[in-house]
């Protein structure tokens, strides 16, 4: 069987033009056994990738998360593999962390959604750092707005006195943060 090494196979393509296709046992004389999942039609010509535990945890990490994070040159990014939609586990801890109320108004009683702080057009993730609680009314009414200009419109300066003093205060602390927040870069394809 051929040997790769870790780091000459494209991590950051797990996921991507990677995928899991079937899984690997080692019987009890070390004979390998690999079960492929329903529909998969494979050639196999297994090549073998040994890794260390770290490497293990990196394509752990990249098979599992929605955006994965990984340096690319100088810069620390994050390559977002994930959709544009938020699962419901990230919707709730944000609504918790935010007292299941509307951060740009203060409303409880709605339905409530998640705004991206970074907008995701502009690069935006979708993580739990750079997703706020907002009723339908304010996030539509935000769009595509950029986050500072957003808290210098007359409606949210209107609608925050609605809000706690906290909620003013950390709503504000944001614009400090922005520059530091991580942004998706978009993978190319070699
Ligand atoms: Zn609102």
């Amino acid at each position: 069987m051929q040997e790769l090494k870790f780091e000459d196979i494209p991590v950051m393509d797990f996921g991507n033009e990677y995928t899991i296709a079937g899984i690997l046992f080692k019987g009890h004389n070390n004979e390998p056994l690999i079960v492929t999942l329903p529909q998969e039609n494979i050639q196999l010509q297994p090549r073998l990738v040994p890794v260390t535990l770290d490497e293990w945890n990196e394509l752990m990490q990249q098979l599992d998360y929605n955006n994965v994070e990984g340096i690319r040159g100088e810069q620390k990014v994050i390559l977002r593999k994930s959709q544009r939609n938020v699962d419901s586990k990230i919707s709730w801890t944000v609504f918790k962390r935010d007292n299941y109320a509307c951060r740009y108004c203060g409303i409880d009683h709605v339905p409530l959604t998640v705004d991206h702080i970074i907008t995701w057009e502009t690069g935006g993730t979708t993580s739990v750092e750079n997703l706020l609680t907002s009723c339908k009314q304010c996030n539509r009414t935000r769009g595509n707005l950029s986050y500072d200009k957003w808290l210098q419109t007359d409606y949210y300066k209107e609608k925050s006195k609605f809000l706690s003093a906290d909620v003013i205060i950390n709503n504000k602390r944001i614009l400090e943060k922005l520059d530091s927040m991580l942004t998706t870069v978009n993978v190319r394809r070699r």
